[in-house]
């Protein structure tokens, strides 16, 4: 993704994760605050010493309005990306699948400390799955809009605690939210982010 950023377009129908996220949460969500942070971005970009360059580049490099606004970007796109229609049983699959019943033990203890990790983090922020660089898998809490390429680890799957992500739908529920978006991973999206 090359300069001036583009708003990513959604890969489903604005009514496909519904009952998980409605598509009043996608609208604003993706239409307002993801828009914002793009046009945001493309507005701070020309003029400072980080034009050309990468999202990705700008993550790790930059600073300020700048880094937050990239990093909202690089984050939301993960994020919206990484979504399918509900399933009732949803596993992760192949190579992903047993790294993730090696570093954690079972699936469900995975969930359990993602879940965990996504509910204590205090304020805005972001719960991340990671793969180290010799593949080992690391669950981190980010605030505001960090990202885990930031420390060197490659972002796998994330669930977006920020209140706008789930405050149309759930209110204060947090962990009613996060215990939900189990249902609508596309586990195929983060095994080949995993093995890329
Ligand atoms: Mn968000």
């Amino acid at each position: 993704m090359s300069q001036p950023f583009n708003l990513v377009a959604l890969p489903y129908a604005p009514e496909a994760l519904e009952p998980v996220i409605s598509s009043q949460t996608l609208a604003f969500h993706h239409g307002k605050h993801l828009a914002g942070y793009v046009n945001n971005l493309n507005a701070l970009l020309p003029e400072s010493k980080w034009a050309g360059l990468t999202l990705e580049e700008i993550v790790v490099k930059a600073e300020g309005p700048i880094l937050n606004n990239a990093g909202q970007i690089l984050n939301h796109n993960l994020y919206f990306s990484q979504f399918c229609a509900p399933k009732a049983e949803n596993q992760p699959v192949g190579q992903l699948a047993a790294a993730i019943t090696r570093d954690f033990g079972t699936f469900a203890d995975f969930q359990s400390e993602f879940q965990k990790k996504g509910t204590t983090l205090f304020g805005s922020g972001w719960v991340w799955l990671s793969a180290t660089a010799d593949g080992h898998l690391v669950i981190t809490q980010e605030p505001n809009a960090a990202n885990p390429l930031q420390r060197g680890l490659k972002p796998l799957l994330t669930f977006d605690v920020w209140e706008h992500a789930y405050y149309l739908d759930y209110q204060n529920r947090r962990p009613d939210h996060l215990a939900a978006l189990w249902q609508i991973i596309d586990w195929n999206v983060i095994e080949q982010r995993y093995l890329q």
